[in-house]
């Protein structure tokens, strides 16, 4: 059984990546969705071993220290993320193609890793105003931190070039046909 691929995706928050993503993973293609660890604390529903390993500050510091993350990043302040090599291995062994839904600056290092095995996606937001309206109406988050994830969105925006693909979502069904494509072309290579 040869080795799986990887599929990056990375965009701003707010701009319907995890929607995509969900959409992709319940396509039948063989995915498996890579578990990231962060330091953050778990928000309403989430669940230590599905959406994120939480691990404590200490625990994090400590597998930086044992070389256990192909990357890791202070996506927040404090808050760390990475992707553990152990979580990868485990799922391409499986042959199971993987998928990453990480930070702009993770999916250009995993892309540099991976090279030809890996496709990296950035899904581009219409534009900032769409995405405080679509910040806004998710109602998760202050006002405060969407206008800090907003500042940041122009910074992440720059990093869009640097992607094998960019798809533009301004209309959900189109980005979401879009990607399917263009995954499915990298899959049948
Ligand atoms: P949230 O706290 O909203 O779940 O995620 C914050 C950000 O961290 C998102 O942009 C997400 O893509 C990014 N992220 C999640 N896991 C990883 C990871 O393993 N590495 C990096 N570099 N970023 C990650």
């Amino acid at each position: 059984m040869g080795k799986g691929k990887l599929i990056i995706f990375s965009a701003p928050s707010g701009s319907g990546k995890s929607t995509i993503v969900n959409y992709l993973l319940g396509c039948g293609l063989n995915l498996a969705f890579s578990v990231s660890a962060t330091s953050r604390a778990p928000r309403g529903s989430e669940v230590n071993g599905r959406e994120y390993y939480f691990l404590s500050p200490d625990e994090f510091r400590k597998r930086i220290a044992n070389d256990e993350f192909l990357e890791y990043e202070e996506v927040y302040k404090d808050n760390f993320y990475g992707t553990l090599k152990s979580e990868v291995e485990r799922l391409r062994n499986d042959g199971k193609n993987v998928v990453f839904d990480i930070d702009v600056a993770g999916g250009v290092n995993l892309k540099n890793v991976f090279g030809n095995d890996a496709l990296s996606v950035f899904i581009m937001p219409p534009s900032i105003e769409a995405l405080r309206t679509r910040l806004i109406g998710r109602n998760t988050d202050s006002a405060e931190t969407i206008e800090k994830r907003l500042a940041k969105a122009e910074f992440e925006i720059s990093y869009a070039p640097k992607f094998d693909k960019v798809i533009l979502n301004d209309n959900l069904e189109i980005a979401k046909a879009e990607t399917l494509n263009a995954i499915t072309e990298f899959l049948d290579k």
